[in-house]
């Protein structure tokens, strides 16, 4: 190991005593008292030195016995320390394009090594996107550029005009197949030139529903999801329907509540709910219209939709299970709903999860005279 402070936290001493790693609330540390000479010390931590090389230097500097051992233990635990060997082996295999996400990911994980280790991580998964839309493309494309090994699309038909946007499906492909279109997306974002690829399909860790119609993840059909349930494989739903993006539920089968377990408690709640929905699928059918689609809201929710996807990939947990975050224009006023698993659901999430209190998701009531 060569320790190394984190080079993506900015430094800046408060005091003679105090110095901060980092800016942003979420990951700065304040550490101190810390003297001149630990100071010093500190300064030779920049990963070029070797653990029996900074114990020289620290003896040089007159510091005491275990002292190295003690301050690589704080800094550690702060959070501030990653190993430049790792480093040096990123440098070596990690693309260019991907520097600055490992950097961000050494800023999450704490512990040396951690940021490198979730990238290669990334790099063996496979993510399977339902939908090609806005939305669903740009999905596809910020994965394969956040180094996801495997991202495949899943759509039917051909490239509409409306369904191309930045860094999705781009206009020169009308008219394409919109599968090949979305993989073609996918290969641009892409960080490395060629890879060896495997013949068969690997079973994806995750599925993202990110229809073209946002109303198929808004009200989700459980008969859609059935054989990922069955799988036992997680899946993130995500899209815009009118004017509002939602990011959410992420379903781990028989863990936490699915579309099943969304259909029945709406449906107990607001008896006149599937007949409601089956009204609005009809009139998507009929319309001949375009549907509603922000190009900055589409890109706001692919965003956030996939960095979902990444969190879960990296292990830190199922961020978005049980919940759905909505962002409504003007101004992307957001707002979160939560599910709960049903009894009834086929699924079994309900004999795992506790009862959540379910929110309102009243629409208000004008009364017309
Ligand atoms: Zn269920």
């Amino acid at each position: 190991m060569h320790p190394m402070i984190k080079p993506a936290l900015r430094r800046a001493w408060r005091d003679r005593q105090t110095v901060q790693y980092g800016v942003a609330p979420a990951h700065a540390v304040l550490l101190g008292p810390v003297d001149n000479t630990t100071a010093a010390f500190m300064e030779s931590m920049d990963g070029t030195r070797s653990l029996v090389q900074l114990r020289e230097e620290a003896t040089r500097l007159g510091l005491p016995e275990g002292a190295t051992e003690q301050l690589l233990d704080r800094l550690a635990s702060a959070g501030v320390l990653d190993d430049a060997t790792a480093d040096r082996e990123a440098s070596a295999s990690v693309h260019d394009r991907l520097r600055p996400d490992l950097a961000s990911l050494s800023v999450v994980h704490r512990r040396p090594g951690d940021g490198l280790r979730r990238l290669v991580a990334r790099g063996e998964a496979s993510v399977q996107v339902r939908g090609a839309g806005r939305v669903g493309a740009l999905v596809a494309s910020v994965l394969s550029a956040a180094g996801v090994g495997e991202v495949a699309v899943v759509d039917g038909g051909q490239v509409e005009p409306w369904d191309t946007a930045p860094g999705a499906i781009a206009p020169d492909d009308c008219g394409e197949r919109r599968d090949v279109a979305a993989r073609r997306a996918v290969s641009r974002a892409r960080p490395w030139n060629s890879r060896p690829r495997s013949r068969s399909r690997p079973v994806p860790r995750l599925v993202v529903f990110a229809p073209r119609d946002g109303l198929d993840a808004y009200a989700p059909d459980p008969g859609a999801a059935e054989g990922f349930i069955g799988a036992g494989t997680p899946h993130l739903y995500g899209g815009v329907v009118e004017s509002t993006g939602f990011v959410g539920p992420l379903v781990t089968p028989g863990v936490s509540p699915c579309a099943g377990c969304m259909l029945r408690a709406r449906a107990e709640r607001e008896p006149s709910w599937p007949l409601v929905v089956g009204q609005w699928r009809m009139s998507a059918r009929r319309r001949s219209g375009v549907p509603a689609c922000d190009s900055a809201l589409a890109t706001v929710v692919a965003g956030a939709i996939a960095s979902y996807a990444l969190s879960f990939l990296d292990g830190d947990g199922a961020c978005a299970s049980g919940y759905r975050t909505r962002f409504s224009l003007p101004h992307l006023v957001g707002s979160t709903e939560q599910f709960s698993a049903h009894p009834e659901c086929p699924c079994g999430a309900s004999s795992v999860t506790a009862d959540h209190p379910l929110s309102a998701d009243a629409v208000e009531e004008v009364t017309m005279a």
